[in-house]
């Protein structure tokens, strides 16, 4: 029996050919590993394909996140103990950002069916210390919404978006990441555009805040030897960013392909006990996780693996139950709940065939 892998990342680079080759024999050759022309150039073509002024290479997307609020702290705008609203369901890394700031996550539940912060939840959690709103465009599915920018001017709250799932989505025909007033991206090797490594970037039109976070990136410095912060060390390397600049070019293309695989599952599950998110606008889905929801999800992981299907749980244990953020354990977010209690995610990739993706709805739909 054939095994169906959750990402089989050997093949999705293997896809590049020789060009992810050719890029890193390039920077090998040159002699120069850190902040130069391969940097320069990945920054200006993902902040043209963004759609900002501005990018800002960093060291992985933890650190692009952390960089934006630490440089709207240098800026003023943000200062100790401020509240900034992060949805409750995402990935831990959007509030370890926040928290490593000193600043205080305000947990806000998601909607269930888009399975994105509720806007109208946004609007009932801020309060007079509320200087910040962070979307996080998580499984790739587009979090931004006209009621949300409203409400940010409204109450001039910043406006951050976590796009590490999200390369490519778009909102009206803009890109997530280009949407509020900085977002930060992982180019983690698992995302849909990803290094062979660690790798970030930030993105604004904010030239004060660009500014800003390339210096806290180097250490907190504009010239050498001259420290105008106590900066960190995160960097996106020659190598890593040789490496994007070949992967770019076909994000769209590998986009389109998950697109059509979950085109093809949503049309294909027809099994009752499996709920399955439907997408209204494809260009607003990037496919980087596609989650189904099941009440014997454990059951049906089994059965899978059983099967020779590897799938992911996005994520088992929510935030606010880790230890961690022991002081939330009592809380009570029971959406949020559900969508880690039921969520099982189902293979999916730029590589995935479509033999494959038929055996994974067969096996679903004689799941008794
Ligand atoms: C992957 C991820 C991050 C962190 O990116 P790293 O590059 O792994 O640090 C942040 N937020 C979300 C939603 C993610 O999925």
């Amino acid at each position: 029996m054939e095994q169906i892998k959750f990402l089989d990342l050997q093949k999705v680079n293997a896809a590049h050919g020789e060009r992810i080759k050719r890029a890193a024999e390039r920077v090998i050759d040159s002699g120069w590993y850190l902040q130069g022309g391969e940097n320069a150039s990945f920054e200006a073509e993902y902040a043209d394909y963004i759609g900002t002024d501005h990018a800002i290479g960093c060291g992985n997307g933890l650190d692009a996140l952390r960089l934006i609020l630490r440089g709207y702290k240098e800026l003023g705008r943000l200062k100790d103990g401020d509240e900034v609203i992060v949805p409750a369901n995402t990935y831990i890394a959007s509030i370890l950002a926040i928290t490593d700031n000193n600043l205080t996550p305000v947990l806000v539940e998601p909607d269930l069916q888009t399975l994105q912060i509720d806007s109208q939840r946004v609007g009932e959690a801020i309060t007079e210390r509320t200087r910040a709103v962070m979307i996080v465009h998580l499984y790739g599915r587009c979090a931004f919404n006209e009621r949300i920018a409203a409400l940010c001017s409204e109450h001039n709250l910043l406006l951050i978006e976590d796009n590490a799932q999200a390369h490519g989505c778009m909102f009206n025909g803009r890109r997530t990441g280009s949407l509020g007033n900085a977002a930060g991206h992982s180019f983690y090797p698992g995302k849909n555009l990803g290094a062979l490594g660690d790798g970030g970037a930030v993105t604004t039109n904010d030239p004060e805040l660009a500014a800003v976070v390339r210096a806290l990136a180097n250490y907190g410095s504009q010239k050498k030897y001259v420290f105008e912060y106590a900066g960190l060390n995160s960097r996106l390397d020659e190598l890593q960013a040789a490496i994007l600049r070949e992967k770019l070019p076909l994000l769209d293309s590998e986009n389109e392909r998950r697109k059509e695989l979950a085109r093809k599952y949503i049309a294909g599950i027809t099994n009752p006990k499996i709920r399955v998110p439907q997408t209204s606008d494809w260009s607003a889905n990037v496919v980087h996780v596609f989650p189904i929801f099941s009440d014997e999800r454990d059951r049906l992981q089994q059965y899978l693996a059983q099967n020779g299907v590897q799938t992911i749980i996005h994520y088992p244990i929510p935030p606010h139950k880790q230890h961690c953020y022991r002081q939330w354990n009592n809380l009570k977010f029971p959406i949020t709940e559900q969508i880690h209690n039921q969520e099982l995610s189902l293979p999916i990739s730029p590589v995935m065939t479509d033999g494959q993706a038929e055996r994974v709805i067969n096996l679903l739909n004689s799941w008794i």
